[in-house]
């Protein structure tokens, strides 16, 4: 007889297909099942009891920290009144129509319409399929081309994994889809010239964007999408003047601004919106992740005025929006969404992202900033990254095959603290829940310094 943890090790192997996971390792054993059993706060503990400050809010979703029971109550409140009904051909419940007016009192202005799904893919892809309705309406059919960044994340279902900019999500699966274009991303550590500024560097993404947009013809592009600060990409701020000088582009071309917020609406930045916070007017805002803190899966799109009119025009003219899902605006989910923004309200985060982000992305820096490995530290709010370098002056990379962001992830962890080894690059990622306090922010502080150096000193002599 097998004991209960080998009983789930053994399950696990057998049976449970990791997202995002090295399958073959993970079957000859080398990646631990780690279990997690509980959290609380910014904390998370697994079965063996040990407890780890989660500085990525599980995958920068768990905004409100673990534990908070009014979100589990709201949820056992709803799943015993009516854990479902639909809300096609406008059916509806108390929770989900409250949330859909939460959100648009707290989005930009011009923002009111929200469309309910699931997962930040699905919203995405909600938007790919609004924004081509609307140009279909308009009597544009040719007007259909997407353009994202490289290094920009929205999702991996086969439109949003072709919209996502990185290699591991298109290389095995034939993406992109022909639709979607990249132009370059607002990358100002490794821009390709080092004598440009913020500004001028700004002005040379825009000048790409505009490129690309007049050699497929503006005819044919309808909409612009990203992050408001690259997530997944590397956690990357937009240099000085970038959202403005891009949505100036997208105005010459009557092209869709879509900006997917699914990491930092909600508070991330210290603002509301990212878009609040970069003046950013989009026509299509993606949420997901604080929606909910993670306590149930919800998404949502939020649409603008403008582009709401010309949606209505087109169900007079061509009947219902083909387009839903059976789980759309699930009650249990959205009564989870008002519980996490009435938190979000009564706890004062936004505020707090500002007060404990700031002082955490400046000890962060004071700490690890001058390591001979450390190439650059960077973020707002409370998203930042450091970056690694071979070489601090050339920012050579280190060989791929030392994985040194997932070695400092990993003696982070043996410190126990979670921060994240991005995809692409020796990046190490910080979004820890939004009501971090200083002295947890000090914990990470101190811990990160600590892995960097142990990493340094064993890399030495092989970079
Ligand atoms: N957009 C952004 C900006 C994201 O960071 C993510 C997920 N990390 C997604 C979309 C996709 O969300 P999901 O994993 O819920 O499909």
């Amino acid at each position: 007889m097998l004991n209960r943890n080998d009983q789930l090790d053994a399950w696990d192997r057998e049976s449970f297909f990791h997202p995002s996971t090295h399958l073959a390792q993970h079957a000859r054993g080398e990646t631990p099942t780690r279990i997690v059993t509980g959290g609380e706060g910014v904390y998370i503990v697994d079965r063996d009891g040990k407890k780890s400050l989660d500085a990525f809010g599980g995958l920068y979703c768990v905004n409100v920290g673990y534990g908070r029971p009014e979100i589990a109550e709201a949820i056992a409140d709803q799943a015993k009144s009516l854990a479902y009904y639909h809300a096609y051909v406008g059916h509806g419940t108390e929770a989900s129509i409250t949330l859909a007016h939460m959100i648009a009192e707290r989005a930009p202005d011009h923002l009111n319409h929200v469309y309910f799904g699931l997962s930040g893919s699905d919203a995405n892809e909600t938007n790919v399929k609004l924004v081509w309705y609307y140009n279909n309406v308009l009597g544009r059919p040719q007007k259909k081309k997407i353009i994202s960044r490289w290094r920009g994340y929205h999702g991996s279902s086969l439109m949003t994994g072709s919209l996502t900019g990185l290699d591991l999500f298109h290389k095995a699966f034939d993406l992109p889809l022909a639709p979607v274009l990249h132009t370059e991303a607002p990358y100002f550590f490794r821009r390709p010239d080092r004598s440009m500024d913020e500004e001028s560097f700004s002005q040379y993404c825009a000048d790409q964007l505009e490129a690309m947009i007049v050699a497929e013809g503006p005819d044919t592009v309808a909409a612009f999408i990203g992050e408001p600060m690259l997530g997944t990409g590397g956690i990357v701020p937009p240099p000085a003047g970038y959202w403005e000088k891009i949505q100036a582009v997208l105005a010459r071309h009557d092209v869709l601004l879509i900006a997917d917020e699914v990491v930092t609406a909600f508070g991330r930045l210290g603002s509301m919106f990212g878009s609040e916070h970069y003046g950013i007017k989009p026509d299509i805002i993606t949420i997901a992740k604080g929606l909910t803190s993670a306590y149930a899966p919800l998404s949502g799109s939020i649409v603008s005025d403008k582009v709401w009119a010309v949606l209505e025009q087109g169900t007079d003219a061509m009947g219902p929006i083909g387009h839903g899902w059976t789980y759309s605006a699930h009650p249990v989910c959205a009564a989870a969404g008002v519980a996490n923004l009435k938190l979000v309200d009564s706890l004062g985060l936004v505020d707090n992202v500002r007060d404990v982000g700031g002082y955490f992305r400046g000890a962060l820096a004071d700490a690890v900033g001058g390591h001979r490995i450390v190439g650059d530290v960077r973020g707002e709010g409370l998203l930042a990254a450091v970056e690694f370098v071979a070489d601090k002056d050339d920012r050579t990379f280190f060989d791929p095959a030392l994985k040194v962001g997932p070695q400092i992830a990993a003696a982070l962890l043996k410190r126990g603290v979670i921060a994240r080894a991005m995809p692409q690059g020796d990046i190490l990622g910080f979004a820890p829940p939004l009501c971090l306090s200083r002295d947890e922010a000090d914990v990470v502080v101190q811990a990160t310094a600590e892995a960097i150096d142990e990493v340094a000193k064993s890399l030495q002599g092989t970079s």
